[in-house]
């Protein structure tokens, strides 16, 4: 469903009216392509004192091909090195580094925080690092013209970050803003060896792929070099078949909730029987308040969101076929964060996720060498949201500091990441800073 009030703030007359009318402005998102794989214009690096990681910092970016520019004048992406900061004090030199910069960062740019995890044994360290999240959400509020911005905490060496960094400071991430992402631990980190194609030789299971999100899910896990094997209902076969003749991968029609689904995703995988990747993307909403909700809408919605992601994921790992290395990507929701009226059972499915993600991730990570993270999409222009009255929908569409949706591919994008990524346990928002839930 195209956003018409997004094509007509594009126009001249469009962006005459919406000033004087003071209404939302969103800035048609620069997303990646291949004519357009990296931000336009140069990445300045700035530091506070006792920052604790600029020297590595320096040398991860150049080494990532994204070398800092010391001034600049319309930068492209500005990385503010705050690991250090340690006491409100030290606050002041974040202001004295972004306050001049930050009217000059251009349209669709970045503004990337480094911070360090606050430390329980000291307050002071803890209170000034937690005010860091507290200015970045504020400031991905204020930006405007496309511009993000988000906290990243590094526990340890730079390395933690690197596939994040590259996310962050890429058009991958347009649609993500707002947030916190925890790099590490260590044990998550696999840096690939060639980053253009970081999932060369890995086999990756899509569920839902016939269409929508997992269809560019499967989109973009290709184009990183993945084979991928997609799963959707036998009554989407054709579309999936459409799909996975597109993409060269293998088509597997099966109902997820199907009580042998998990030998049947082991039986159709290719010959070496492995899987590096697995995308729980499939998902159903049955809306209804609960005073007018029959038990069958309730359970169709736990069962396929969260009973089968519990059920496959469970048989997978103890069957060993998600191999060491391995990243699974589950599909949380803004509703399942905030709550939305009509959905009590899609946000107690959507929610579910993220606590099956928070407890799973760190025992898969030791005992199967495996990591998970969740992404909780924001309002995404799918057929699931164009099916919603008209209203509801242009507030969603609205209601975020981009003041536009989404589209499958910022969702496919930041699946992508968390396939590669050096994190665990993490649910990544990718929602535009949706004020729902913020
Ligand atoms: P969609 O309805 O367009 O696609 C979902 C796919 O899942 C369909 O192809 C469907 O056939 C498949 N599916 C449903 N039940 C299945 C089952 N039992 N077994 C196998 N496949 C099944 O939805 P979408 O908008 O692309 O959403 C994809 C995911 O993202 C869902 O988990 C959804 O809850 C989540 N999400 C979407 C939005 C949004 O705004 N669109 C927002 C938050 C979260």
């Amino acid at each position: 469903m195209a956003d018409r009030y997004l094509n007509l703030t594009a126009t001249a007359p469009g962006r005459f009216l919406t000033r004087r009318l003071g209404l939302p402005r969103p800035v048609p998102l620069r997303r990646w392509s291949p004519e357009h794989p990296r931000l336009d214009g140069e990445l300045l690096l700035l530091t506070t004192g006792g920052s604790r990681h600029t020297d590595a910092l320096v040398e991860l970016l150049t080494a990532q091909g994204l070398p800092p520019a010391t001034t600049s004048g319309r930068p492209a992406a500005v990385v503010l090195d705050a690991t250090g900061a340690a006491r409100v004090a030290d606050l002041t030199e974040v202001h004295t580094a972004l306050h001049p910069v930050v009217r000059s960062v251009a349209d669709n740019g970045r503004v990337v925080v480094l911070g360090s995890p606050p430390d329980p044994d000291d307050h002071h360290q803890a209170a000034a690092q937690q005010a860091l999240e507290g200015f970045v959400r504020s400031l991905g509020k204020e930006l405007g013209r496309g511009r993000t911005a988000n906290l990243v905490r590094v526990p340890g060496p730079t390395g933690s970050a690197s596939s994040t960094l590259r996310f962050l400071l890429s058009p991958k991430s347009a649609y993500v803003t707002g947030q916190l992402i925890e790099t590490g631990p260590d044990a998550a980190v696999r840096d690939p060896d060639d980053w253009e194609r970081p999932l060369a030789g890995r086999t990756a299971l899509v569920t839902g792929a016939a269409r929508g999100i997992g269809e560019a899910v499967a989109d973009v896990l290709v184009r990183d070099g993945a084979r991928v094997v997609l799963l959707d209902v036998p009554s989407a076969q054709q579309d999936l078949v459409r799909v996975a003749d597109r993409l060269g991968g293998t088509a597997l029609p099966l109902d997820i909730t199907a009580d042998d689904a998990g030998d049947r995703i082991v039986a159709a995988l290719p010959t070496d029987g492995g899987l590096d990747v697995l995308v729980h993307n499939a998902g159903i909403t049955r809306d209804r308040t609960l005073a007018n909700m029959e038990r069958e809408r309730w359970n169709a919605v736990l069962d396929v969101n969260l009973g089968a992601v519990l059920s496959t994921t469970d048989t997978l790992l103890r069957t060993g076929v998600l191999r060491p290395g391995g990243r699974i990507v589950a599909t949380s929701s803004i509703a399942g964060i905030a709550g939305n009226a009509g959905q009590t059972n899609y946000a107690a499915s959507k929610a579910g996720i993220i606590g099956l993600t928070r407890s799973l991730a760190p025992r898969a990570l030791a005992e199967h060498g495996v990591t998970m993270n969740a992404v909780a999409p924001g309002f995404i222009e799918t057929r699931m949201t164009a099916s919603v009255p008209l209203l509801i929908r242009e507030a969603g569409r609205r209601m975020n500091s981009l003041s536009q949706g989404g589209l499958p591919i910022d969702v496919a994008e930041t699946a992508a990441w968390l396939a590669t990524g050096g994190m665990n346990a993490q649910v990544i928002r990718t929602c535009g800073q949706s004020l729902l839930g913020a």
